[in-house]
Order: structure tokens, then sequence, then C-alpha cells
């Protein structure tokens, strides 16, 4: 017995040494606020997705909306996440909203970061031969609704009980089939996927659920019709929502740049048309999300810390063009949780990998389609296998620029 009291008093000692280092025990609350706007288009404008597309939009089957979920620390940092149905973040948008946001809320770049579902079905909005006019009066109207809806998120802060958890979904497969002609663009069961849905959930102290962000890292692309429509993460968004009223969902999709929504398509499965599986898989979604809902959860809260930089990104030598700038950011939520945003359409192995590298005593949650678009940013194995997701022509360097990157801003966010 005398020898087990100063055994268990060193281990005491040991424990307590430990639990510097652990994630904070009750870390101090945050505050969240939340608000949405519909950004369809008032006309039918082209719609952003398949160049084979050969007339504009004729109406729309379901709403697009920008949201926001704005989160507060005890000492006043703040960090938005701004979702968009729309096919991607143009830089110039990203340059325009950084510079409105700093200047009417103080919010510096780094705290603020936008993500497009990668919807087929939404408005082309770059600037096009012969459509420049519908193209710039329908990023001002963008503009001025993602003005709005930050601003009403930011209003809406109050207290609140935020937290993570995740579950499953498995509609996603690797679109990369190898055959002796290259890759293909076709379903492949072996190719690596991130099936994973995680989930922030805000609940009010009275316990009343608020919000919920969540991700999944596939296309988003049942549709190529000619409606205006969400795709499958706006069904999943939609579902969410109905009956809980006041309640705001909002979707950031995934490293997703090789991964597709099956089954895909109208005819394929007898009887089902596009937006029959749109709403299917949407439906498989919002009930992964229920379900993170119920399960146990990771209590987010303590500092937010955030840090956000561009990368300049070579081509290829052979391809003459010049280096893109990428921009590479992190969010640190406490010791809960750390969220990684990739720019443009990077595909799973930066997903696998960064969770693999950083998943350590913090939940990591990675999204691409994020403050960028510049199409397809493949790993140095998709890079090296060629294909559809590699054309573009990247240096062999490029994983290795980002990842490095990111790596450097977790440790700027630790500190
Ligand atoms: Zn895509």
């Amino acid at each position: 017995m005398r020898i087990l009291f100063p055994l268990i008093a060193a281990l005491g000692l040991v424990a307590g040494a430990l639990s510097v280092a652990q994630p904070e025990d009750s870390p101090a609350p945050l505050k969240a606020g939340v608000a949405q706007q519909i950004i369809t288009p008032a006309m039918n404008m082209w719609m952003a997705g398949y160049a084979s597309r050969e007339k504009p939009a004729e109406g729309k089957v379901q709403e697009l909306y920008a949201k926001a979920l704005a989160l507060e620390d005890v000492a006043g940092k703040r960090f938005v996440f701004v979702t968009l149905d729309l096919i991607g973040i143009l830089p110039s948008l990203r340059m325009r909203m950084e510079e409105k946001v700093q200047k009417a809320y103080g919010l510096p770049p780094e705290s603020i970061l936008l993500n497009a579902s990668h919807t087929h079905s939404g408005p082309e909005y770059r600037v096009e031969k012969g459509r420049e006019k519908e193209a710039q009066e329908y990023t001002a109207f963008l503009e001025e609704r993602m003005m709005k809806v930050i601003g009403d998120a930011i209003t809406d802060l109050k207290p609140a009980a935020v937290s993570w958890s995740r579950s499953r979904c498995g509609f996603a497969m690797n679109r990369r089939l190898p055959s002796p002609t290259g890759y293909q663009n076709s379903p492949n069961p072996d190719g690596p996927v991130d099936h994973e849905v995680p989930v922030l959930q805000v609940v009010s102290p009275e316990g009343q659920a608020r919000a919920v962000l969540f991700g999944y890292a596939c296309h988003n692309t049942c549709l190529g019709e000619f409606q205006y429509c969400g795709d499958y993460a706006g069904y999943a968004q939609e579902y969410l929502q109905e009956n809980r009223p006041g309640f705001v969902a909002l979707f950031m999709n995934g490293c997703s740049g090789d991964q597709n929504p099956y089954p895909r398509r109208g005819g394929v499965v007898p009887g089902l048309t596009a937006l029959d599986l749109a709403k299917m898989h949407g439906r498989s979604l919002s009930n992964a999300v229920e379900v993170a809902m119920q399960v146990p959860k990771r209590v987010v809260g303590g500092r937010i810390r955030a840090a956000y930089e561009k990368i300049s990104l070579d081509y290829a030598p052979e391809k003459k063009r010049a280096p893109h700038l990428y921009p590479v950011q992190v969010a640190r939520f406490g010791e809960a949780l750390t969220v990684v945003a990739l720019g443009s359409e990077t595909t799973i192995d930066y997903s696998i990998r960064l969770k693999r590298e950083l998943s350590k005593d913090s939940a990591t949650w990675v999204v691409g389609y994020s403050n960028d678009y510049t199409g397809y940013v493949p790993s140095l194995r998709v890079l090296k296998e060629g294909g559809y997701e590699a054309q573009a022509g990247w240096a062999e360097d490029v994983e290795e620029r980002i990842v490095k990157k990111v790596h450097e801003l977790v440790e700027e966010t630790q500190r």
C-alpha cells in the first residue's frame, strides 16, 4: 500500500502534465449567427459546367442560395463561412468580396471562407464574349446578396453550443476508370474515395437546433439540364431545413475533382430521371447529416485562429502558361477542429493525405472549391496517371507546394 501512494501521486503528476497538451475540457463557448439569401438569377442566363450546352436556362426547379455561418470567440475574433450554390468562386469575386467585407465589417481576408457547391445547374457568371452584360449584372446582384448574407449572419451572432461530429454517405464513387487507352470518366469501385460527412452543428442555449454546416466530397452533377437547381447538395440542404422552421443548412464541397455521384443521369436506372437521382442522393446525404446530429459530438469552442495565403503554382514548362496564384486557407477552432480550404477542383488524394497528416489532436475537415476557380488541381498520382483531371498540365510539384503551405498555415494557427 505504501508503495502505491507515491505511485498514484506520480501517475497523477504525469496525468496533470499530459492534460496540458490534451484538448481543453470545457473550452470557452462561441457565439454563432446564420443567414441565407436567394441568388437565383432573375433572367435565364447561360449555365455553367458543361461546354456542350447550346442554349440558356429555361427556368428553375429549385432556388439557388448564398448562406453564411458566422462564429465569434470570447475575444471577439470572428470567422465567416459563406456557401454558394454556384459552379465555383472566381478569383475576381473573391478579390472584390475581400475588399468589401474588410471595409464594411472589418473582417480580414483570412476570416472569410467562400465555398461553392459546384452545382452544374447554376449561372455562368464569367464574363464571356457576347454575354458581358448578363455576367456583369448577375455579379453585381450576387455581391450585393453576399454582403447582405454576411452582414445578417454577423448581426445574428448570439450565444450558442457549437459541436462537431461526422457520419458517412456512400453515393460518391471515384470516376477515373483505368482502361487500355488511358483513364475513362466512368465509375471505378476500386478508386480512392472519402465518404466522411463532417458536420458542424449550432444549437441555442435552450437546445433549439439553429444551423448545420456539412460537407461531402462529390461532384454536384446529377443534373445537366436547363433549369437552375442546387443538384443533390441543394436537395440535401432543402430536406434538412424543411421541417425545422428558421433552421439553416449549409453545404461545403470537398476535394471531389475525381468523384461523381452514382448512379448518375436519367435512364441509367429504369424509371428514374436525373432529377429523381439528385433528390435521392440529396436524401442520402441529408440522412447522413441527421445521423451525425445524433452521434456523440466534440464541443467546438475556445480561440478562433485563421490564416490565408496565396502561393504561386507553376504549369509544366511545355505549357508556356503564367503561374497561377492559388489560395490556401486554414481555420482552427480551439483544440477541436481544423478546417483546411483549398482552391478549385482538387482531387480526393488531398483530402485523404491531409487528414492523415493533420488529424492528431484536432478533427480535420478538408474542403475544395474554395476562394478560387481555375479548373482541376490533381494530386501527383493523378497528374502522372494522366486523363481528364490532369489536362491543365501543372508542374509535378503542385501537390507538394500545396501540402507544404497547408502545414505552414496549420502551424501558424497553433501559435
Ligand atoms: Zn468539376
